[in-house]
């Protein structure tokens, strides 16, 4: 498969030079350039099959030109070593449970997906153990490839996303894995998940704000020297190994719940709008999903996209749902190209396409907590902020004879103050999360200077 860039200034990629460069050189996001229909048999076959077949073969659809049949159904089956439930919430509304992974949020799947495609990748080109420079393709500057053979990723986070990424990556051989994070700025349970792992993982406590932590990894990719002394790479969200493999729970969802109803809307708690567009490319792809919504705090956006057909990115604004505060959308761009068939379409036939298929909301606090009290006194569910998005959408938007599933994103202890709070009880906190809480911090403290960044990585 070739993937382009959205931007359309950038060279054709192959799969390995997407999936290690991540961001295409003109910074646009890439694309594949075909999207390949699934057969009707296999849609129909679904309900008799398990998760991680029915991923193989929608991996099998994307990567299957791309990755050896063996070597992808073990990436598969390695990656989901974990269920995807669909648990019934009211009579018509249902939870696709993504908080099952190693660090309990939905970022896991394409975490753990894209760590096993990249150490695949390396052990293919043959740079592991040779010290060989293989082609890798390079960092986004675009510098000398660097001799040593171990491929750095550099993550900066807010918290969720280096727990994510870390756990991973852990004991991916060939791999090392540096998570900056800002001092004293993420929670404690954010924290353990990514600080107590030791092995190829090392966490860097910057003395900043995560802007400072995120422009720190921005300078490292663009020095020339750094660039020569180690490979470096990231796992952002953009890239194509993290955001498709999220498609696999979509069919299973629909699987499972296919002898219910043929109008299933899905509904995704949305930020950057990744795990929303994994299911818009299922979708394309041939899985029968009605129609979806969008859910959002008061990150609204896209929200006022769909409204007036105009894009108007602004700062975000921090809400109980923080995962999800995002004022300006990545994966819009993915979002637009899709609708528009690579900007074959006029805005407004882009626009009118994309309303069709999806609608949105946007929720404030207020209504983020009143949604999470009332869900927990009338069913016993416990909603986390971000699911409460996704369910309070569906409970205003569905329309007669429609269910309707929501993403619950992550796991409500992630969230224990915020929970306990609201909902008066006391959370249990999953024995895998306390597993990271009784473990030892390990971190390297640095100031916010490139300076001191760059000395530490050269000593590396
Ligand atoms: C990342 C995240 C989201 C937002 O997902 P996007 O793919 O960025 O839209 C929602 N909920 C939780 C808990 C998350 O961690």
């Amino acid at each position: 498969m070739k993937y382009y860039s959205t931007n359309g200034n950038a060279p054709i990629a192959d799969l390995q030079k997407a999936v290690v460069k991540g961001l295409a050189e003109d910074r646009g996001l890439y694309m594949p350039e075909e999207i390949y229909t699934l057969p009707k048999s296999f849609i129909n076959d679904m309900p008799s099959m398990k998760f991680q077949d029915i991923a193989y073969n929608v991996a099998q659809n994307f990567f299957g030109d791309d990755v050896d049949g063996d070597a992808l159904q073990d990436i598969v089956y390695d990656t989901l070593s974990f269920d995807c439930p669909v648990v019934k919430v009211t009579e018509n509304i249902y939870a696709l449970e993504l908080f099952h992974g190693p660090t309990l949020a939905f970022k896991d799947v394409g975490a753990r997906f894209m760590a096993r495609l990249l150490g695949y990748f390396l052990r293919r080109s043959g740079s592991l153990g040779q010290g060989s420079s293989a082609d890798l393709g390079g960092s986004v500057c675009g510098c000398a490839t660097a001799t040593n053979s171990t491929v750095n990723v550099l993550v900066a986070t807010s918290g969720d996303t280096g727990s994510a990424v870390a756990n991973g990556f852990l004991g991916v051989e060939g791999i090392h894995v540096y998570v900056l994070y800002p001092k004293g700025k993420v929670s404690p349970i954010q924290e353990c998940q990514f600080t107590t792992l030791g092995k190829n993982i090392t966490a860097i406590e910057v003395d900043g704000v995560f802007d400072d932590c995120q422009a720190l990894v921005k300078s490292a990719f663009m020095d020339e020297e750094l660039n020569k002394h180690m490979r470096l790479t990231s796992a952002n969200s953009i890239n194509v190994a993290r955001f498709l493999p999220q498609a696999f729970y979509y069919f299973n969802a629909y699987a499972r719940m296919k002898s219910l109803t043929s109008d299933i809307v899905m509904c995704v708690p949305s930020g950057n709008f990744g795990n929303i567009c994994s299911a818009l490319f299922g979708h394309e792809m041939g899985l029968p999903i009605k129609r979806f919504i969008a859910a959002n705090n008061a990150n609204d956006v896209f929200f006022n996209y769909l409204q007036t057909g105009k894009y108007e990115p602004k700062a975000s604004v921090q809400t109980l749902a923080n995962a999800m505060d995002v004022g300006d959308p990545s994966n819009f761009a993915r979002i637009l190209n899709l609708y528009s068939k690579n900007n074959a379409l006029t805005p407004e036939a882009t626009h009118h396409r994309i309303t069709n298929l999806i609608s949105g909301a946007t929720y404030s606090d207020e209504q983020i907590k009143e949604t999470m009290r009332q869900c927990y006194s009338e069913t016993g569910y416990v909603l986390d902020p971000h699911g409460a998005c996704g369910f309070r959408a569906l409970q205003e938007g569905l329309r007669e004879g429609e269910v309707g599933v929501f993403c619950e994103t992550a796991h409500p202890a992630k969230f224990k103050e915020k929970v306990d709070d609201i909902l008066g009880i006391d959370i249990e906190i999953p024995a895998r999360l306390r597993a990271f809480m009784e473990g030892k911090k390990q971190s390297v403290e640095l100031s916010k200077d490139f300076a001191d960044f760059k000395a530490y990585l050269m000593n590396q």
